[in-house]
């Protein structure tokens, strides 16, 4: 049984991303990601620092920007505006979950497609679902990294993705599936109405748990010998204390996989990665300078 080491394989990008950076600076592009926050979320507002000292770590400049969760949604779209039109600003992330006055799909709609390196913008979800992405939304991708890392390749096998989200579920189904390196599956994508769960998860080799039910895929579950990639993250009370756990009973499936992803230390580690990774693509793009993807 392989443990997959997100920390390990994501301090790799993160030195190729570094790297980036300094070829960027050579030519005079200083790589920046601007996170715009409007939400008194706790979990968001650690979420944001975050990624701001991963570009510290990186030597990428981060820029961010807070937005009164009181304030009208316009100071929103107003921010992003501003954003889109600096030239010195390559990547924009909007932490979601916005306050409720915020209309998400506008917010989603108006970052500059070019900026987006989430992946959520409409023409760039397009472009995804078309087989062309601009940008890989960031955790699906790192799944396909963690995946390439244990040395699993999708083509020809049975995938399973438990959950249909935007930004999870959908996007690493069409990862999945599509063609080329890191797709080529078969791929099952189940969700809350899906008739018996355990009869798709069953069948496959590869199994993606992105439902955010603790410990949901349990050994029964899964097949011997297969791949189990855990997204969730969900605290819960253990022995008086909050922990955090996946959304697959680690301790009793990775005595039945071939490989499996920890929480914490697997596929989050990755997401944020994938982030810094599509901003250098970011800029690289927009001045046109050459980098070397890690
Ligand atoms: P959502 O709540 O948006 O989606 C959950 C999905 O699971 C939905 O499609 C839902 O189905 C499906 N689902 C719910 N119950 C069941 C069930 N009983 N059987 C099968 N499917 C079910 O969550 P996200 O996709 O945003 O996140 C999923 C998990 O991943 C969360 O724990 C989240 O915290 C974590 N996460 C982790 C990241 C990381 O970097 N590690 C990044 C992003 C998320 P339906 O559509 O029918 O409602």
């Amino acid at each position: 049984m392989t443990d997959i080491d997100g920390n390990a394989v994501a301090a790799e990008i993160r030195a190729g991303v570094a790297d980036c950076v300094e070829t960027l600076q050579a030519e005079g592009v200083d790589p920046a990601l601007a996170t715009v926050l409007m939400s008194d979320d706790p979990a968001s507002e650690t979420y944001v620092s975050m990624k701001q000292n991963d570009c510290e770590e990186v030597g990428m400049r981060g820029i961010h920007v807070d937005v009164d969760d009181d304030a009208p949604a316009e100071e929103l779209y107003d921010t992003v505006e501003e954003l889109n039109a600096d030239d010195e600003v390559h990547g924009i992330l909007v932490q979601m979950p916005v306050v409720d006055q915020v209309d998400t799909r506008r917010v989603l709609r108006s970052v500059d497609p070019a900026k987006d390196v989430d992946g959520f913008h409409p023409e760039n979800v397009g472009r995804l679902v078309a087989g062309n992405p601009r940008f890989k939304p960031c955790t699906p991708h790192g799944i396909q990294r963690l995946l390439a890392s244990a040395d699993v390749d999708p083509e020809g096998k049975e995938a399973v993705v438990v959950g249909r989200s935007d930004i999870v579920g959908k996007p690493m189904a069409n990862l999945l599936f599509g063609r080329g390196e890191g797709g080529n599956a078969t791929t099952t994508v189940c969700h809350s109405r899906t008739e018996d769960l355990a009869s798709h998860t069953r069948r496959a080799d590869i199994v993606v748990a992105a439902a955010g039910i603790p410990e949901f895929i349990t050994a029964d579950m899964v097949s011997e010998g297969a791949t189990v990639i855990d997204v969730g993250i969900n605290r819960v009370e253990r022995d008086g204390e909050s922990t955090l756990v996946g959304d697959v009973a680690y301790d009793e499936v990775r005595e039945k996989a071939s490989a499996i992803t920890p929480v914490p230390g697997g596929v989050g580690p990755m997401t944020r990665a994938m982030l810094l990774y599509n901003t250098v693509t970011a800029a690289s793009e927009q001045h046109g300078v050459e980098i070397e993807l890690p």
